[in-house]
């Protein structure tokens, strides 16, 4: 497994996602992230990696479009993107983006179907049920799809938040610590998926602690 911790070059074109240089401060004059690169090509699992503190979930907003520089560039396709409107950026988030937050964050005000299939609507594409049932299956969700979200465990909730990350097939999954959560048979399924998707020709990009899932990425990117 390759370590690639060095900046990605110019003549690399193939990265769906790149970060350049990218400066973050959340405090002003106190950078969590200062000149950190790195690119993610298609086709590809990642793990990144690091101690706590150091700045991956940060990192995973700002690829996510969710957080933009303070300095320096996040790159789609090759496209700076870090200056583009809100509205452009949502767009391209919910179009070509999956993320999983740590906490998964499900509306806890509507059923679990509701929670997977609701991003196709930001898409203007109807809900897709039979996909949704289909994803929730394969991760081993076994609760009633219309239970609401505060009557599930958090593993189970984190394999709902993964479920609607991947309704969309999207080109780019960003998961924090999706295995968090899991026993070692859920923590398989929820990898074998993610592998799957990134064999399927997405770039998967995974924030984890767990050397078991960091060691079957393809790359690793330590912070
Ligand atoms: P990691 O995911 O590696 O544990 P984080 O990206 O969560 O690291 O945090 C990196 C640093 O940024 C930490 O020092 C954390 O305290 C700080 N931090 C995270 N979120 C905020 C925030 N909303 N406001 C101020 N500081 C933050």
């Amino acid at each position: 497994m390759p370590i690639v911790d060095c900046p990605p070059s110019d003549a690399d074109t193939d990265f769906v996602l790149e970060a350049r240089e990218l400066v973050f401060e959340y405090v002003p004059g106190t950078p969590v992230l200062d000149g950190w690169s790195a690119g993610f090509p298609s086709g590809s699992m990642t793990a990144l990696t690091g101690p706590s503190g150091r700045g991956k979930s940060t990192v995973l907003y700002l690829l996510g479009l969710m957080l933009r520089p303070t300095i320096g560039e996040v790159l789609v396709d090759g496209i700076p993107v870090s200056t583009l409107r809100d509205a452009t950026r949502a767009r391209l988030r919910a179009e070509q983006f999956g993320f999983v937050f740590q906490d998964a964050a499900l509306d806890t005000t509507r059923t679990v179907l509701d929670n997977v299939t609701e991003t196709a609507l930001y898409r203007g594409e109807p809900r897709n049920k039979a996909r949704a049932l289909e994803l929730l299956d394969q991760l081993g969700v076994k609760v009633p799809p219309h239970r609401k979200p505060g009557q599930v465990s958090g593993g189970q909730a984190q394999r709902i938040a993964l479920s609607r990350a991947l309704l969309n097939r999207p080109r780019v999954l960003l998961a924090d610590e999706p295995t968090g959560n899991l026993d070692p048979t859920t923590s398989t399924l929820v990898v074998n998926t993610l592998r799957e998707h990134a064999r399927s020709g997405a770039a998967v990009i995974v924030v984890t602690h767990a050397p078991d899932v960091a060691a079957i990425c393809d790359r690793e990117v330590r912070l």
